[in-house]
């Protein structure tokens, strides 16, 4: 904890600690060492995360990167959290994001982006940890903290562990519960662990996940021991590369890293068959209606009453003003374009054209993958990125579908709800980091963290 502690000092400039919290995670570390040396010690004992911004935790700010939250701080804990507290983790604070989850390098977070520690070789150009959980992707690669939480609604865990060359695991929808973490769009979030190896994140994964009345949406399965199913054996396993991620124009790396992890996977023993997902080329849209129709529901809330920023009122305003003068200032500009779509695709003329058409895909983005898995195939291996990371600056500048691009190989993943894991598996030409994704059965989150262990 210490060590950890001189670190996140030692490296402000990354920007990716925005909460500190080291007084709490004294009290923790010690407590930790008391229940280790009592010989009462659970796999996290004394170990120091960094949680996502979006984590409610109790008494300490947590404000989901928003200037709208400013000062909130819950009088509740997260379920997922409080589950790592109980098996002896420990906080070192709270973890930079792009503003409720919603952005894919960081940049849309009230404190600024979060800086990737990884260079590329012959540029100094700093460089997006990716987003939404931008700041426990670069905390990872940066050894500040051993582990952290994310959360992915399209990605958001996978394509940032994916640019810093870390591993990240989206659980099967319903494994972790949701109560205490800042809702963005609720039929899509999870949370997940992003670690420095397959084998971290099977045990962080272990504490995080569970069945959790206070979700209705949590699903009651037993946890299984994830660390178990390491055995490194996939003989006999059959692995689907399904064609139409081969998009137009992908780099010649990303296409290289694919073969190299097919070739990879073939060599441990799978079986390597071609699958057809064929409504893949449908599911950006798709998400780019539901997350943000979502979203306009869930944001709604913030209203000025019951939480963190309120604006200075005019005499004579009303409560009217008030709404429009706070959620004018609480809100960054990508907050506000995805409330407006999400408004407009919601509303009363156009709710059939947009979200119930969306709702129908988003059926049939799943029974390809239904279709896969009944074929027999146990998991799917595809990039995790379509590029390795982008400068600060670089894409926010242009227009905000090119950042939505960077979404496509992951968001099928949460549409149909279903466990994806990204690897580091390669580099660059330039010596970045390139993930692998795999995507697993649902509730199989044991074998998927076996078959990404090849890979690593
Ligand atoms: N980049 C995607 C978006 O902006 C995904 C974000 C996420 O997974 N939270 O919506």
């Amino acid at each position: 904890t210490e060590a950890c502690l001189g670190a996140i000092e030692g490296a402000s400039a990354l920007n990716a600690f925005v909460h500190h919290t080291p007084d709490l995670a004294r009290a923790q570390a010690e407590a930790a060492d008391a229940r280790l040396k009592s010989g009462d010690a659970p796999d996290l004992c004394g170990i120091p995360l960094g949680i996502k911004d979006l984590f409610c935790t109790k008494g300490v700010a947590s404000q989901a990167a928003s200037r709208i939250l400013e000062g909130f701080q819950p009088e509740y804990e997260s379920t997922v959290t409080r589950q790592l507290w109980e098996q002896g983790a420990v906080m070192l604070g709270k973890l930079n994001m792009d503003e409720f989850a919603m952005g894919s390098s960081n940049e849309t977070s009230t404190y600024g982006g979060a800086v990737n520690p990884w260079r590329r070789a012959d540029d100094e150009t700093a460089l997006t940890p990716g987003g939404s959980s931008g700041g426990s992707a670069a905390a990872v690669a940066a050894d500040l903290c051993l582990a952290a939480t994310g959360t992915d609604t399209g990605g958001s865990i996978r394509q940032p562990a994916a640019f810093t060359g870390i591993t990240g695991l989206k659980p099967t929808y319903g494994r972790c519960s949701r109560w205490g973490i800042i809702a963005f769009a609720s039929s899509l979030d999870q949370a997940g662990p992003m670690t420095r190896d397959v084998r971290d994140a099977a045990i962080l994964l272990g504490a995080m996940a569970g069945h959790d009345p206070m979700d209705s949406t949590s699903v009651d399965l037993p946890v299984p021991d994830f660390e178990a199913a390491l055995t490194g054996d996939i003989r006999g396993k059959t692995i689907g590369i399904p064609r139409e991620y081969r998009m137009e124009g992908m780099p010649d790396e990303i296409d290289a890293l694919w073969s190299d992890g097919r070739r990879m996977l073939e060599e441990a023993g799978a079986k390597i068959v071609d699958v057809s997902l064929p409504h893949t080329s449908y599911a950006l849209p798709t998400y780019y209606v539901i997350a943000p129709a979502e979203a306009s529901s869930n944001l709604a809330r913030y209203d000025g009453v019951r939480f963190g920023h309120r604006a200075r009122l005019d005499q004579g305003d009303g409560v009217t003003e008030m709404y429009e003068k706070t959620r004018a200032e609480g809100f960054g500009p990508e907050v506000r374009r995805r409330i407006m779509v999400g408004t407009y695709v919601l509303s009363a003329g156009f709710y059939d054209a947009y979200y119930n058409r969306a709702r129908k895909v988003r059926t049939l983005i799943k029974r390809d993958f239904d279709d896969a898995f009944a074929a027999g195939v146990d998991a799917i291996l595809t990039p995790a990125t379509p590029s390795a990371a982008f400068g600060l600056g670089e894409m926010a500048k242009a227009d905000p579908v090119a950042m939505y691009l960077n979404d496509v190989f992951t968001v099928t993943v949460n549409l149909a709800g279903l466990p994806g894991i990204s690897v580091p598996a390669g580099r660059d030409k330039q010596g970045l980091p390139l993930g692998l994704q795999l995507i697993g059965r649902p509730f199989e989150e044991g074998d998927l963290l076996n078959v990404a262990g090849v890979l690593e």
